[in-house]
């Protein structure tokens, strides 16, 4: 009888034992999932500082100062003249064609005559450049918009400033090339397009930042910043996607780009951004 107890003294310890250790492993990842929005992704990259779907060397070159270039860059230029991503992606291995520029283009900056129109909308990606002449500068709705959301902003307390809009075939390729030199071609591409196939030359591409905040400027820091969050939020209502969202680099052919938007006008941004789909997906091209 005795013995009996105290097996069953025992069995309910080793039960009450690993109990409390489920209970706080379960809390320990509960815990660490709010922490980081509910995401594991990023309770992945915030708890063992890795980024899922960025190599480390990827992670190493945003935080490396080479969008310092396009700060710099864009500044020069001017003087002279939601919410989450829904439903990331994981790039698979067979995606990387995606990305990449075609080995034999169907079409080329130097071969095209006309910009390409998909239902309507302008494209400028991997697939489809623009003519090397191609040059209609800032467009003047995209920017009337931006300025009415940079009002809105305001009123939440949030001070923009859109510190590169468009750039020209020829500034473009000045831009890449130093790119290519400072980091190689392959990296250069993940990040920076070729001159032809930038969405800036379209006009439409405004890169948006905090004033003030030059070093979160084109700089993957940007997308913790509360006016990054911000824009994820609202950009749509006034007419911008965030053009290149986390997880499809693989179908954007760009990684993540917080600072990205893309002018597409309030009902069109509005279709796109409640799909959670890339403008490549909405349009199925
Ligand atoms: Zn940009």
């Amino acid at each position: 009888m005795r013995l009996e107890n105290n097996q069953k003294k025992r069995r309910t310890k080793w039960w009450i034992a690993l109990g409390a250790t489920v209970t706080i492993l379960a809390g320990a990842s509960l815990g660490a999932l709010s922490a980081y929005n509910w995401s594991p992704e990023e309770t992945i990259e915030g708890l063992f500082g890795i980024s899922v779907q960025q190599s480390l060397t990827q992670q190493n070159h945003e935080e490396r100062s080479i969008d310092e270039d396009v700060k710099e860059m864009s500044r020069t230029e001017n003087d002279e003249k939601s919410e989450e991503p829904a439903d990331p992606v994981e790039p698979d291995e067979n995606a990387e064609g995606d990305t990449a520029y075609p080995d034999e283009p169907e079409r080329t900056p130097e071969t095209m005559e006309e910009p390409t129109y998909v239902q309507g909308v302008l494209i400028a990606n991997k697939e489809y450049p623009l003519p090397t002449d191609y040059a209609p500068g800032e467009d003047p709705e995209a920017r009337a918009a931006y300025d009415e959301m940079q009002a809105a902003a305001a009123e939440a307390g949030h001070s923009l400033v859109a510190f590169s809009t468009f750039r020209s075939y020829d500034y473009q390729t000045d831009l890449y090339n130093r790119y290519v030199e400072q980091h190689g071609q392959e990296e250069a591409d993940r990040f920076s397009a070729r001159p032809g196939y930038s969405e800036h030359q379209t006009g439409l591409g405004f890169d948006i930042g905090a004033e003030g905040q030059e070093e979160h400027w084109a700089s993957d820091s940007f997308k913790d910043t509360k006016e990054a969050k911000w824009l994820a939020e609202n950009a749509h209502q006034y007419g911008f996607i965030l053009r290149y969202p986390a997880g499809k680099e693989h179908i954007t052919g760009y990684q993540y780009e917080s600072w990205h938007f893309r002018y597409l006008g309030e009902e069109l941004a509005t279709k796109v951004y409640e799909s959670g789909l890339t403008l490549e997906e909405y349009l199925g091209i």
